[in-house]
């Protein structure tokens, strides 16, 4: 079967869907394939399901604290994983479903659900029927990395996708990466009941941040008894049916730690090595992204890459960022690029930290002359209302040009306190406009205009990659 339409994409990830809706809305014919499950990692094995687990994993935190607040709880607090299992799916499933209803609904739109593969710059085979448009769409966003770890092909592992399926919590799990997403699995598990130890091959923790983020970070964790093993070199395993073992050299600790079952946290990689892109002429880097110009395009006219296959950003933000760009130039004549945009993200441990733009060492390694506001959120009244007073927050300016450089809040809300920053930094106001500003009491937001009447010149110099 041959069939033809003005555009086709391929997945449904974050951006692959809205950009359906627009093109539809637009009166051109679609063809959307999805070969999996609708919504992609964000919806099934990513953002949504993770955070639905970390408010389980919250509950049971808050619920052991209660004494602290007053509040007495008769018996032991348990956590059920088959009932945190459960509420997750629930709340995937809501989102993966709407998203295959919109796509399903849409005018002009046919949806096939199987693998696609270019056959050239234009046509795409799908089962048995070859699909051709002017315009092709790529989001097929990527998957876990699996490192080629001595004894690996002998014992059970997991990645993001397979330990969200656990229905009873591990009594010790292993963690190999101690990155974004290996970090808010610890503490989850944790909180669940676990053992949790991280075995991190670099001198600390979430490499990319300054240092004082990541220490304090690293107490988070290791106060709520999760093992962090750091420097860890030569990483191999082996085990049987019950029992996982981590061997590495370590600069400090045993050489070999045991436990029950061991995540695989180390990265990801696009989902481009089976997607007959050599015979569209697609160029993909070293690394197997694809390469794309700074409005997406592909080195082939009418073939665009959007999302996490583009190596040019790895939350499901950007991705959806990604379709905003291509949609209004394509439909709406406007000029965008990704070169636009601030970087933006958030980790979610308890409390969360929410980053924008760049770090302090990053601002001191471009040669900006560095101002910082810093403050712990022990000094924050409504993380000591809250009883939060886990993490710091800080600011970093430009002492000549007065912009705002980037900002880390680790601490209660940090997830949602950044956009004020961020939102000023978009809005390129030099730092004394928000330090005017009046903000409501009590909040964490509020101790923003404060953090920006103390500055003061950043004193040491954190090249990124170095302890
Ligand atoms: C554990 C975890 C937690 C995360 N948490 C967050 C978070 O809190 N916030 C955040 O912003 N980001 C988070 N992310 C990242 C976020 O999930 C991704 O950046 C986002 O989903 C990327 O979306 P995408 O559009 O690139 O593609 P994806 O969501 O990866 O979707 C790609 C789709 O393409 C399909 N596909 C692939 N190949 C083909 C093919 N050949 N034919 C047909 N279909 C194909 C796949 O089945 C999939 O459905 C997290 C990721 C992980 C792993």
């Amino acid at each position: 079967m041959n069939r033809t339409y003005d555009a086709i994409i391929l997945g449904t990830g974050q951006a692959g869907p809205p950009l359906a809706r627009r093109l539809s809305d637009a009166g051109m014919s679609v063809a959307v394939v999805e070969r999996h499950l609708f919504g992609g990692t964000c919806v099934n094995t990513g953002c949504i399901p993770t955070k639905a687990m970390v408010a389980s994993a919250y509950a049971a935190h808050v619920a052991r604290r209660a004494a602290d607040f007053g509040v007495a709880i008769d018996g032991r607090v348990a956590v059920s994983m088959k009932g945190v299992k459960a509420r997750k799916d629930a709340v995937s499933e809501r989102s993966r479903v709407g998203v295959e209803k919109m796509l399903r609904g849409l005018k002009n739109c046919i949806v096939y659900k199987d693998h696609a593969r270019f056959r050239s710059a234009h046509e795409v085979s799908v089962g048995d029927a070859v699909l051709s448009a002017d315009r092709l769409f790529i989001n097929v966003g990527g998957r876990a990395s699996v490192p080629s770890m001595p004894g690996l092909d002998r014992v059970r592992w997991m990645t993001n996708s397979s330990v969200m399926d656990l229905e009873v919590a591990p009594p010790h799990l292993l963690i190999v990466g101690g990155s974004y997403v290996g970090l808010e699995f610890a503490q989850m598990f944790r909180r669940f009941g676990s053992e949790v130890t991280i075995i991190e091959m670099a001198p600390r923790l979430l490499q990319r941040e300054d240092e004082d983020v990541s220490a304090a970070i690293h107490t988070i964790l290791t106060s709520e008894g999760i093992d962090v093993r750091l420097n860890a070199r030569c990483i191999s395993v082996s085990g049987d049916d019950g029992s996982v073992t981590v061997r590495a050299e370590c600069a400090a600790g045993s050489p070999t730690v045991e436990g029950s079952h061991l995540l695989l946290a180390v990265g990801r990689r696009p989902n481009t090595d089976d997607l007959g892109l050599d015979a569209a002429g697609v160029l993909r880097d070293e690394r197997g992204y694809i390469v794309v110009d700074d409005q997406l395009q592909t080195n082939i006219a009418g073939i665009w890459a959007l999302g996490d296959c583009n190596g040019k950003g790895a939350f499901t933000h950007t991705a959806y960022n990604d379709f905003e760009i291509v949609a209004s130039n394509l439909l709406d004549g406007s000029s965008r690029g990704v070169s636009d945009r601030i970087p933006a993200y958030a980790l979610f441990i308890d409390p969360p930290l929410g980053r924008a733009g760049l770090t302090e060492s990053e601002a001191r390694g471009r040669g900006h002359t560095v101002l910082v506001g810093k403050r712990p959120m022990s000094r924050v009244g409504r993380a000591v209302e809250k009883g939060e007073t886990n993490g710091l927050m800080k600011i970093i300016v430009d002492a000549n040009s007065k912009e705002i450089l980037g900002a880390a809040v680790l601490g209660t809300g940090g997830d949602e306190v950044i956009h004020c920053v961020l939102d000023m930094m978009y809005a390129k106001a030099p730092y004394p406009v928000l330090q005017r500003a009046m903000h409501i009491h009590p909040t964490v937001s509020e101790l923003i205009p404060t953090l920006l009447g103390e500055l003061s010149p950043s004193e040491e110099v954190h090249k990124p990659g170095t302890s």
